[in-house]
């Protein structure tokens, strides 16, 4: 198929806020991705007390499911109302803190400690940052990131993941002549080179 049409195609950090403030959100999945919930068992492979990453995590619900049954969960987003909107709809306390290896970020970390949200841009962390991790649930976000930095999300993901690390990434298919994303279509071929 010819992804030519998208492969120009940016949106900008600015655009994504206004989304946010607009409440144009038909990503966000209230009742959570019945993907994760078949692949559960995949990403945690007989493993308890993992670490797992949500990149462009917006409100994502599937942090409480994880986090709920005693595994950490970090998350990066660049909408603070997003993270915000994420602890007062689950009733979650959570402390305000800096990042001082990151100007203008912060982070959001639920009181109970095993959720903790960092504000600003996924290209701004690093693995010195913010460790790295047993699982990643990928959903709207490498279907999210701008074509021409998905191999820059990728190089970044890869560094993020432990040794025996899974990774669940959903993506959707479609003509990409049809619509201009996001989200993006991202084919197969592009996923095995972009990862290796
Ligand atoms: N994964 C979430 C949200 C998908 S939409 C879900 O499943 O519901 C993509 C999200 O990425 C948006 O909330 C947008 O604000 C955020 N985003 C876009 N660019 C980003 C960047 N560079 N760093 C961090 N978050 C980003």
């Amino acid at each position: 198929t010819d992804v030519g049409s998208q492969k120009d195609r940016v949106m900008s950090e600015e655009e994504w806020l206004q989304k946010w403030e607009m409440g144009n959100i038909g990503f966000h999945k209230d009742q959570g991705h019945p993907l994760l919930q078949k692949y559960l068992d995949v990403l945690l492979n007989g493993r308890s007390g993992l670490r797992i990453f949500f990149p462009l995590c917006g409100k994502a619900v599937e942090m409480k499911w994880l986090a709920d049954v005693g595994h950490s969960v970090v998350g990066v987003e660049i909408s603070e109302q997003a993270l915000k909107d994420f602890f007062a709809e689950h009733s979650l306390p959570y402390c305000e803190e800096p990042v001082p290896e990151i100007s203008g970020a912060k982070k959001l970390r639920s009181t109970s400690g095993n959720i903790s949200l960092y504000c600003c841009s996924i290209y701004d962390l690093s693995s010195s940052i913010i460790g790295k991790f047993d699982g990643v649930w990928d959903r709207g976000a490498l279907v999210a990131v701008n074509p021409c930095d998905r191999q820059r999300y990728v190089s970044l993901m890869i560094t993020l993941m432990e040794k025996n690390s899974s990774y669940l990434l959903v993506t959707v298919s479609y003509d990409p002549n049809k619509h201009k994303g996001p989200p993006f279509y991202v084919p197969e071929s592009e996923i095995k080179s972009l990862f290796g």
